[in-house]
């Protein structure tokens, strides 16, 4: 895949107005701030491409991008502590109708932040994933600011939580040093060769 060829798309507020599934999806979840715009644009050697924001909170939309023959599809952040009911019911309609949709789903990444332990919203969606047996693998973000010495005890108290929930593997990140990024994208790549 060749990852400077990536656009944006379109964003997409209601499931109805889904593009077609034309081409394989990785797919990108994570709480609101984790780091999933950076980590796209970083993948995708770009700095503009998916919006970086410092005020969460942004309307739920679908994102989707085309990167060379895939579709990266970027869901809408959770987590936001100030959304109303209404707001949340929309995200899980959006959320569940996407993935009832029959699409050529290839591979799911969920971001969580390398410095906590999951929240209560990131367990609610490990499970989510799990009970509709969704492939997936997890990206720890903003690695770069763990010290040295927390890195491996990282790695392992996410790995074994992670596996509990069908996560096929854990990947530290950082979109500031680029680490992790080339193991991804390898990932990505075995999914289409499959
Ligand atoms: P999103 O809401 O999940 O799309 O998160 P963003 O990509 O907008 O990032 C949220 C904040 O975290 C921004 O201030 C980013 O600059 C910061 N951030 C994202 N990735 C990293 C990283 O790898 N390292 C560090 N130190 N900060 C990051």
């Amino acid at each position: 895949m060749n990852y400077n060829k990536a656009d944006f798309q379109a964003s997409y507020g209601l499931s109805s107005q889904l593009p077609d599934s034309d081409r394989p999806e990785f797919v990108f979840s994570g709480r609101s701030n984790v780091g999933k715009s950076s980590l796209i644009n970083k993948l995708c050697n770009r700095k503009n491409l998916a919006r970086v924001s410092a005020t969460p909170g942004k309307t739920a939309t679908i994102n989707f991008y085309t990167v060379d023959t895939a579709y990266f599809v970027d869901l809408p952040g959770y987590g936001y502590a100030k959304v109303s009911n209404a707001d949340r019911r929309r995200w899980d309609e959006l959320i569940n109708s996407y993935f009832d949709a029959d699409r050529n789903r290839m591979l799911l990444v969920q971001l969580l932040d390398s410095r906590h332990m999951p929240s209560a919203d990131d367990l609610q969606m490990l499970e989510y994933l799990q009970y509709r047996q969704i492939p997936f693998v997890v990206a720890l973000t903003k690695a770069d600011k763990l010290k040295k010495s927390e890195i491996e005890p990282t790695k392992q108290r996410f790995a074994e939580l992670c596996e509990g929930y069908g996560c096929s593997a854990v990947i530290l990140t950082s979109s500031e040093k680029g680490t992790g990024i080339p193991e991804l994208q390898a990932l990505f790549e075995q999914c289409l060769q499959q």
